[in-house]
């Protein structure tokens, strides 16, 4: 396959075709977001899209999912998507999913019955992120849109029978901001009524231009605490027909998984039993440590940390069981940004690993191994 700059697709696409129809973003202006800074839109040429569709007839037997990559693939002029799409069915027929990133540009771009063809032909899930409904925080960070026309757009997602993930980024709006980013990101989740919302940490990155007024102390990081309370702020104020929300990215602090409203209550109560305890976690958020690691973002769940009282031995088969998996798939996610949880004992305590053991599951890699320093 013919991948150009660096390739992005959300989590639930991890095990997708990933076919690139175009290189970087055709907005790119998103303060926080660096994903395709330096690399100038364009479309990928036919034949290099028509060889790589050949290529996945060889190699790509056994995926049933497809991603139009890169940023806003929906931007593609609508006459070559069809092509795109059509060569897809008639040389893929066991794909059964076709998905894309989409911003309000590229949606706006398109008519509902352009995007009802596209969906005739297995587009069925479009990507948007929204990050927030704070029409100040919108502006702040570039966006390119304000919330009425983030609510437009998401609804034409929907009318044209297209499925709808919406992304929203927790910490976006800093701490002044933060119940008011909260509460408005749920007016407008409620207004689009999406299929699926994605709740992401900000992880702020060097280069970009929100990183850089974090660096002069213009904009504060919120703690996990503070992410927390967000996150039950927003939960509360969405109402959804029956949409999936989920915290499950690696950069959250949280794991989080159900339907709105029917999980509403549970949910709530999981946030609330790891706000109790997040007092008592030891944070520690890391770099550098090598090429691969710090490219990697590890998540633990801290209410299942909170909810036990372990033993030395017990703590060493925790963190087999759990920690290991974890960072190792966050290895695999290729994330941007190492961010290690400690634990609820104090680190002095903390067991140290050996790289060397090896367990049932086979061995470990060194590299995965790093005790917290105290
Ligand atoms: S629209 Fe998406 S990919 Fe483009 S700059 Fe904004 S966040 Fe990044």
């Amino acid at each position: 396959m013919d991948y150009q700059g660096n390739i992005f697709r959300p989590p639930s696409e991890a095990n997708s075709i990933l076919l690139q129809v175009t290189r970087g973003c055709s907005h790119n202006k998103c303060t926080f977001c660096e994903l395709y800074k330096g690399t100038r839109f364009t479309l990928k040429d036919e034949a290099t899209i028509e060889s790589d569709i050949e290529f996945a007839r060889t190699y790509c037997r056994r995926q049933n999912r497809l991603f139009l990559c890169d940023g806003d693939a929906l931007i593609v002029p609508q006459k070559r998507l069809v092509t795109i799409l059509k060569e897809v069915k008639r040389q893929l027929p066991w794909v059964k999913r076709i998905g894309t990133y989409a911003n309000t540009k590229s949606i706006a771009k398109k008519t509902v019955e352009e995007m009802k063809e596209l969906k005739s032909l297995g587009l069925s899930i479009a990507y948007m992120g929204l990050e927030t409904g704070d029409d100040v925080t919108l502006t702040a960070i570039n966006k390119g849109a304000d919330s009425a026309r983030m609510i437009e757009m998401g609804r034409k997602i929907r009318e044209a029978g297209i499925k709808l993930s919406v992304t929203v980024l927790l910490g976006i709006a800093g701490r002044e901001r933060s119940m008011i980013h909260a509460k408005e990101t749920g007016r407008v989740l409620s207004a689009i009524d999406p299929e699926f919302v994605g709740a992401l940490s900000l992880m702020l990155t060097p280069g970009t231009p929100l990183y850089q007024d974090h660096q002069k102390g213009k904009f504060p990081v919120l703690d996990a605490k503070e992410l927390l309370t967000e996150l039950g702020v927003m939960i509360s104020a969405t109402n959804l027909t029956n949409g999936l929300f989920h915290s499950n990215h690696a950069s959250n602090y949280l794991t989080l998984e159900g339907r709105l409203p029917r999980d509403r209550d549970r949910i709530l109560a999981t946030v609330d039993r790891a706000l109790a305890g997040v007092e008592n976690v030891f944070l520690q958020v890391g770099g550098g440590v090598d090429e691969a690691v710090n490219k990697a973002t590890l998540t633990i769940n801290l209410v299942s940390l909170k909810e036990r009282s372990f033993s030395q031995e017990e703590m060493k088969n925790w963190i087999r069981d759990n920690l290991k998996p974890a960072f190792d798939k966050a290895c695999c996610e290729g994330l941007n940004l190492l961010v290690w949880h400690a634990f609820v004992c104090s680190p002095a305590s903390m067991p140290r690993a050996s790289p060397t053991r090896s367990s049932a599951s086979g061995p470990r890699s060194p590299r995965c191994w790093r005790r917290p320093p105290p």
